[in-house]
């Protein structure tokens, strides 16, 4: 039988020294091409999360919006964009985070949740794990709950899991 982390090791694409070199992109867009594995993924995305009282999908821009919203509606809690700098329109907060060279941010509406939220952090790629770190932080600044963090992969020899440590992590396949 094949498993769905076959199906997504078969579907996602290397593409070597983009954006820039050096770096090997995993390309998830063949997954959202095929509408029958699309929906498998979502829904197995969703499943270790059923239940749990989850209120609020954080979904990080901009390939977590594609896997969040469908997660989302599967858990029945509402959807959060997590966006980059300069993008939100009304109140926020701003968590910097360090990269290779240089630094980002990832921003969230000051109104989207509060301390009665219990969210979940979803993303298709955890690498050093510094943005979703970093989204986690956002959440626990305005008093939520983060049950844990769901990505379609990880790249396990990039160090997410010393970021993340203690971070309950669900990943569909590990490259
Ligand atoms: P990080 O903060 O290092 O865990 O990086 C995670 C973010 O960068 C996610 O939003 C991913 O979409 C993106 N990302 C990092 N590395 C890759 C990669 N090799 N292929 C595709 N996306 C990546």
């Amino acid at each position: 039988m094949t498993t769905l982390s076959d199906r997504l090791k078969t579907a996602i694409r290397d593409v070597p020294d983009f954006p820039k070199p050096g770096i090997v992109f995993k390309d998830i867009t063949p997954v959202l091409h095929d509408p029958v594995l699309f929906a498998d993924v979502t829904a197995a995305l969703a499943a270790p999360w059923k239940g749990k009282g989850i209120t609020h999908v954080l979904a990080i821009e901009s390939r977590g919006f594609l896997f969040g919203a469908p997660v989302a509606q599967h858990l029945g809690a509402s959807l959060v964009p997590v966006r980059k700098p300069g993008k939100l329109p009304s109140a926020h907060l701003t968590e910097h985070y360090a990269l290779e060279y240089g630094e980002d941010a990832v921003e969230v509406h000051t109104d989207a949740i509060d301390a009665r939220s219990l969210v979940l952090i979803v993303d298709d790629v955890l690498a050093t794990g510094g943005t979703a770190a970093a989204t986690r932080r956002l959440a626990h600044r305005l008093g939520a709950g983060v049950a844990g963090i769901g990505v379609v992969m990880d790249l396990s020899f990039l160090p997410w899991r010393k970021a993340l440590a203690g971070v309950h992590v669900e990943t569909l396949v590990s490259f």
